[in-house]
């Protein structure tokens, strides 16, 4: 099964990737622990050829997208083989709050001469549009890590339809059930599988949706050449932890509008940032085309780095730790990272997970008051 035409995304995430019910098999395909196969089939080794694990994870995926799936080995091995894609001479289009990792990658490229990068401001949309017709690549992430910044993706990859520019968004943050940029007219969605795909906090894996078969074959060519496969372990976890996304995602959504809502009215807090508020620079764009407003939350604490980092210290429930999208919680303050230096020195991002909406907000109260 391929298509997810005839059902509900929950019901896609819990029944595809599981291959045709064959009596006295298991519900589930197995981690395929292989390197080579017996020779006479189309597959021989896995790194040309892919395995079963990897294929599940692939379908449950590129269903929830609505396109050709391509996993990988992490979320900047998969960026970097979009990046691959490119000519040598092209511009890259970059909005100006963005993974650390991929602005890594850029810069590290644009010092080679391999590309020229332009940092667009997520939120301009005219500029993103003009860029449409002169750029080669649109890397545009959606929500943006950490100020949450919503892109304007219906208007950018419209303007971009009638042109040669590659759109490709970076919708970790969303995940495919909050927005689908495919249907809006991107080219690639980018998935750090690593956050709420897997869910766990136990794991590193990445993916590209292509809206073309076209793309995918290129995206599977650059993942053999470069060697970026994805671990059978992970991929066999990455499609669990997908069965349960629909159901931790809807309870991390509710409780980070809640807590934002509780932290803009608490006095050790100068800023909150949550596209779900109205208040925020980017609500109207988001409530135009996202179903929902995703589970970050990024605050600053009044009184600066300092008490940013005391904050972080005292939370018990919440760990103070990076990353994002697990069950558990987990808080860091992100201008401690090399590089990101247009932050505020107090700011806190907070990745809501599933514990209890109480808990969590006794927690920061807390860590917030003493
Ligand atoms: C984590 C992350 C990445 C990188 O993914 P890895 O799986 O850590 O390699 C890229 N983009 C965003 C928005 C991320 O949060």
């Amino acid at each position: 099964m391929e298509q997810r035409e005839h059902v509900q995304p929950e019901t896609w995430a819990v029944m595809a990737g599981r291959g045709v019910p064959t009596v006295g098999e298991p519900l589930n395909v197995p981690p395929v622990l292989a390197s080579n196969f017996t020779l006479g089939s189309d597959r021989s080794y896995s790194r040309d050829d892919a395995t079963a694990t990897w294929e599940a994870l692939e379908e449950v995926l590129g269903g929830l997208e609505g396109g050709r799936t391509v996993a990988f080995a992490s979320g900047m091995a998969a960026a970097a083989a979009v990046f691959d894609l490119l000519p040598v001479g092209a511009t890259v289009a970059l909005g100006d709050d963005c993974y650390q990792g991929v602005t890594g990658l850029a810069d590290a490229g644009a010092a080679q001469g391999r590309w020229r990068v332009v940092r667009v401001g997520v939120e301009d949309t005219a500029r993103w549009v003009a860029l449409a017709g002169e750029a080669d690549l649109l890397w545009v992430e959606s929500p943006s890590n950490p100020l949450l910044a919503v892109a304007d993706l219906p208007a950018i990859c419209a303007a971009a339809r009638s042109t040669k520019t590659l759109v490709a968004v970076d919708s970790t943050f969303a995940t495919p059930l909050l927005q689908r940029p495919l249907e809006l007219g991107a080219d690639l969605v980018m998935h750090s599988a690593t956050k709420y795909l897997g869910g766990h906090s136990d794991l590193l894996l990445g993916a590209v949706v292509a809206a073309t078969d076209e793309h995918a074959e290129q995206l599977r060519t650059r993942r053999e050449l470069a060697g970026a496969t994805p671990g059978a372990l992970e991929s066999y976890l990455a499609v669990r932890g997908v069965r349960t996304l629909p159901v931790r995602l809807r309870q991390a959504c509710a409780t980070a509008a809640d807590l934002a809502d509780r932290l803009a009215g608490h006095p050790g807090v100068e800023v909150v940032r949550y596209p779900g508020r109205p208040d925020h620079p980017t609500h109207e764009t988001a409530r135009s085309f996202m179903d929902g407003f995703g589970a970050v939350v990024t605050f600053d604490v009044r009184g600066g780095a300092q008490r940013a980092d005391d904050v972080c210290r005292s939370v018990r429930v919440i760990h103070h730790a990076t990353s994002l999208g697990g069950v558990e919680s987990t808080m860091e303050r992100r201008a401690a990272i090399p590089g990101q230096t247009h932050l505020p020195p107090g700011l806190l991002r907070l990745s809501v997970g599933c514990e209890h909406p109480t808990d969590l907000w006794r927690d920061l109260d807390r860590a917030l008051t003493t």
